[in-house]
């Protein structure tokens, strides 16, 4: 994934009210041009801190003195068509800052003031499945999948795991001219030419269940239903699935067997499964080793250098995949223990996330520290 270390050089404050316009706008450059995905004002007792989420982590980046973090936060909101006299209230929109792309922004009271984040939104909109390096097996059977005109499609992994960008990715890869794609999104990421694309408005009762109704209705060949929250919509996604239509959605779970579990838990039975599900790709982003300073131990970051943020550049992939082959899909109809469905799931010896962690460290590309970070102590590799 692409990422500069360095954070950029900070915009000075303005010395009058004339000069926030240019600002603001110098502020959203220097955290993009600094790598950060996301940028928070975070309303403290005389002022604001502002920092920034490089490669995953936050970080200080400037401080904003009462006066100007007044008019920051009401310029922001301004830029985004938010209510400027609402501040009791969460709000949430988009703001356009020019060529750069679009920008989401959402607002919550906190006991000194609005606090807002950010999502600056970079090139993923852009990112093929080849930019996100899947181990060759896995993107084979990813690119398999998505050949197949039917079938359920499943990405799972926590927040901030670069499950949006997979899928992005997976319809970047999909033909639109002859086929009609549409996705239900909460909210809508990144734009696609192409594609019809709805977000979800729970404000007004319009939830992922209801507009993948209205969507069926519609003759859709694709659909990217942004996640599987409720026993409804698990089964329209399965039904669909099922009937000819090519679904793509994700699943907040650990491990892509869980995946199978969370439906089964969600209503959907054994045979539905069996005959819908056609691959589960679970995903984690570690950082990445930066090459200039590494240190010869394998596993190790450096000290960092003037190419790298404390030793890492860039994030990395780490990925599960299961295949539902014919023997799993019998188990998982017979009613099989989890344990013998993993061993069924990875008898094609497809990678897990511990073994992809392995081979990450194996080859230099991340830490030690990061697997435990992402993945947790007792999945550190030895
Ligand atoms: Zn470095």
């Amino acid at each position: 994934m692409p990422g500069h270390g360095m954070l950029a050089a900070t915009p000075s404050l303005p010395e009058q009210d004339d000069q926030v316009q240019a600002w603001v706008d110098a502020l959203l450059a220097g955290a993009r041009a600094s790598g950060a995905s996301d940028l928070h004002i975070d309303p403290r007792l005389q002022g604001a801190q502002l920092r920034l989420r490089i490669h995953g982590l936050l970080q200080d980046w400037l401080w904003v003195p009462l006066r100007w973090q007044q008019r920051l936060v009401a310029r922001l909101k301004m830029l985004a068509r938010l209510d400027l006299a609402e501040q009791r209230l969460p709000q949430d929109g988009r703001l356009n800052d020019g060529c750069q792309g679009s920008i989401r922004i959402a607002s919550l009271p906190t006991l000194h003031g609005e606090k807002l984040c950010l999502r600056l939104t970079g090139d993923e909109q852009r990112l093929q499945l080849d930019d996100l390096n899947l181990p060759a097996p896995v993107a084979d059977a990813l690119r398999k999948a998505l050949a197949h005109p039917d079938g359920l499609i499943l990405i799972t992994g926590p927040t901030g795991s670069g499950k949006t960008t997979t899928l992005y990715a997976c319809l970047q890869a999909l033909d639109r001219q002859t086929r009609h794609l549409a996705t239900i999104e909460d909210p809508i990421e990144h734009v696609l030419p192409g594609i019809s694309q709805t977000a979800i408005q729970p404000r007004i009762g319009l939830d992922f269940g209801q507009v993948l109704r209205a969507l069926l209705r519609q003759d859709p060949d694709v659909m990217m239903v942004g996640e599987i929250r409720d026993p409804a919509t698990a089964e329209m996604v399965v039904q669909a699935a099922e009937t000819g239509h090519l679904v793509l959605s994700t699943l907040h779970t650990g491990s892509a067997l869980e995946a199978l579990t969370r439906l089964r838990h969600l209503g959907v039975p054994p045979w539905l499964l069996a005959d819908s599900v056609r691959l589960v790709l679970a995903q984690r982003l570690v950082r990445q080793r930066c090459p200039h300073c590494a240190p010869e131990l394998p596993g190790q970051a450096g000290r960092g250098c003037t190419h790298c943020h404390q030793g890492y550049v860039g994030r990395l992939g780490l990925y599960e995949c299961l295949l539902m082959t014919v023997p799993l899909a019998h188990a998982l109809q017979a009613g099989a223990e989890p344990g013998q469905l993993l061993e069924l799931a990875h008898a094609g010896g497809l990678p897990t996330l511990a073994a992809s962690a392995r081979d990450a460290i194996a080859s230099g590309l991340t830490t030690y520290d990061e697997v435990q970070r992402v993945l947790g102590p007792c999945a550190c590799p030895a």
